[in-house]
């Protein structure tokens, strides 16, 4: 297993967990509930993150950066007013549901 993404956004690494695994990549997600155990570690340490199987890290990668470059379909977020990639059913920042995925 190597990571592939990691982000202290919970909302954002399942995101890209499905978006990956609609292409037939499954991904484990790790550090799910250690934010509420972080004690002395380090936060970036304790960040969610998604893990994939090393034989799909190429394919998951060429994926990331196509989610990550569709700057022209980015919509607002109504709750905090972050941008989001029309991809993201779901604001990263907060959560808000996307306007156009009701
Ligand atoms: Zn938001």
């Amino acid at each position: 297993m190597e990571k592939i993404f990691t982000d202290p956004n919970i909302m954002l690494v399942v995101h890209v967990q499905n978006q990956l695994q609609a292409e037939d990549i499954v991904g484990e997600l790790r550090n799910v509930y250690a934010g509420g155990a972080s004690g002395s570690l380090a936060f970036t340490e304790v960040w969610p993150e998604l893990w994939i199987d090393e034989k799909h890290i190429e394919r998951a990668e060429s994926l990331l950066k196509k989610l990550n470059s569709e700057p022209e379909f980015v919509w607002v977020c109504a709750g905090c007013t972050e941008e989001n990639a029309s991809s993201f059913d779901y604001c990263w920042h907060c959560g808000e549901l996307a306007p156009s995925a009701t």
